[in-house]
């Protein structure tokens, strides 16, 4: 159950934090109730609105004093308007997530001066990614925000280390920075965008790009569950007092749901079981067993989950800002709250219970450990991270589209497979049910 070496359940019981306290969830000296060294001097709090930001940290060699709750991916106007009400200052948006207009639109409204406004441009290796190229993106990244000035443009998914050196990009960057159009550069990173070579991992890359010297900002995927697959990042950037700020930070998946699916999967492919192999069963005994352990361990709250979730990350004194999605108002209320807050014993240990019961149905972001092994060359880690975008994020058309446009083989190939990559997993995944599942949902098959 647990992907620790030796770490059975009955050892579980009696070494986690059901018995102990912090246990499972924690090497990390800031678990144990240790102050965070890297909290920035505040501006006045506001105690008697808990939909106020509470909490400001400066975001590395920026100097730039940015709300601990970002403002992820936001579509509607009317959201973000609320969220700047509240004090979120930091500000993401994407050539890819078309909502640069969006942002523009409520921007030229407000204080230009108290706004961190970030952009992304994904850089692909055989696509037009000279000097003139990147400025040309970037200048219409500007018009598409209204403004004079973007604080951060980063270098968006990109695959390989090498990369992180596009002697293009940084020229149009260095030109933009001398016409005052650019202040810093970032980079992201959510993993795998593997098509065709060997990939390489987030903390590749990010470590490459750290060395580098040119980038001031870094965006990367971290959780509870895959702490130690950006520690070492989140680490290095401390060190050299790169600006951090996080995504995919929320990996509680809703057990209940994914038994419904299962469920339904079984019930449309009964007539031709010759064929259905038996990745839905794993999927379906993981599920099942899960959901056992949330009953068991009363983890069946999954809001409060996600918020202590949310916490897990603001514990973290080396984490600058957390990157939220807000669809609604209700995202408001559950996000803005957390603002200054720490994770609290009880739901340390919900979490670690949570990571011990649950996270075997959990494909990490950032990963793509398994994919060399798939003789078809699909993108696991892309396509897992896809079906995130649809389930918990509400990206629904965004997560279509780009399954739609994967220049890959696609997940119903993984029907009639033997699971080359769930027996490649080392957190024993039962990613081939799940894949079939995100097609399914994916493709509206
Ligand atoms: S299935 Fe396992 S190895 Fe593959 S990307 Fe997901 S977590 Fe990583
Ligand atoms: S199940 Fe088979 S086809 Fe699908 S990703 Fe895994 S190895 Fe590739």
């Amino acid at each position: 159950m647990s992907n620790k070496p030796g770490m059975n359940r009955r050892n579980f019981l009696k070494n986690s934090a059901i018995g102990v306290g912090a246990g499972m969830l924690g090497s990390s000296p800031w678990l144990l109730g240790q102050q965070s060294p890297a909290s920035a001097p505040q501006p006045t709090p506001t105690p008697e609105s808990p939909l106020k930001i509470k909490e400001f940290r400066t975001l590395g060699r920026t100097g730039f004093k940015v709300s601990d709750i970002s403002s992820g991916f936001v579509k509607d106007p009317v959201v973000l308007e609320r969220l700047l009400d509240a004090g979120v200052n930091y500000i993401d948006s994407a050539e890819s997530y078309n909502n640069e207009t969006v942002v523009g639109d409520v921007i030229k409204k407000r204080d230009r001066k108290s706004l961190f406004i970030t952009t992304k441009m994904e850089l692909k290796e055989g696509e037009d990614i000279s000097k003139e190229a990147c400025l040309k993106r970037a200048r219409k990244s500007l018009e598409n925000l209204k403004t004079d000035y973007i604080d951060c443009l980063m270098m968006h998914g990109v695959e390989k280390s090498a990369m992180v050196k596009s002697e293009g990009f940084h020229a149009a960057m260095q030109l933009l920075k001398n016409e005052g159009r650019l202040r810093f550069v970032g980079i992201s990173n959510h993993g795998s965008n593997w098509f065709v070579d060997p990939v390489e991992t987030m903390e590749k890359v990010l470590t490459a790009a750290a060395l580098d010297g040119r980038f001031d900002v870094m965006l990367l995927a971290y959780n509870f569950i895959n702490e130690d697959n950006g520690d070492k990042v989140l680490k290095l950037c401390k060190e050299k007092n790169i600006g951090t700020t996080l995504m995919k930070t929320n990996p509680i998946g809703n057990i209940p749901v994914l038994k419904e699916r299962i469920a339904k999967a079984k019930a449309d492919n009964q007539e031709v079981p010759e064929y259905y192999p038996p990745m839905i069963t794993r999927l379906e005994e993981k599920a099942k067993k899960a959901a056992e352990f949330i009953k068991q361990y009363k983890l069946e709250d999954y809001p409060r989950m996600r918020q202590a979730a949310i916490r897990f990350v603001l514990s973290n004194p080396n984490v600058n800002t957390v990157c939220c999605s807000f669809k609604n108002f209700d995202d408001i209320e559950s996000f803005i709250t957390l603002s200054g807050t720490r994770l609290e014993d009880m739901d340390k240990e919900k979490l670690s219970a949570y990571k011990e019961g649950c996270s075997a149905l959990y494909c990490r972001h950032a990963c793509g450990l398994c994919e060399p092994a798939c003789p078809h060359h699909v993108p696991v880690n892309s396509i897992m991270r896809f079906n995130h975008y649809y389930e918990a994020q509400g990206k629904e058309k965004y997560a279509m589209k780009h399954y739609a446009k994967l220049p890959a083989a696609k997940a119903d190939l993984c029907a009639n497979c033997s699971g080359h990559c769930e027996k490649a997993c080392p957190y024993g995944v039962p990613v081939q049910g799940l894949l079939y599942m995100a097609h399914r949902t994916l493709s509206l098959a």
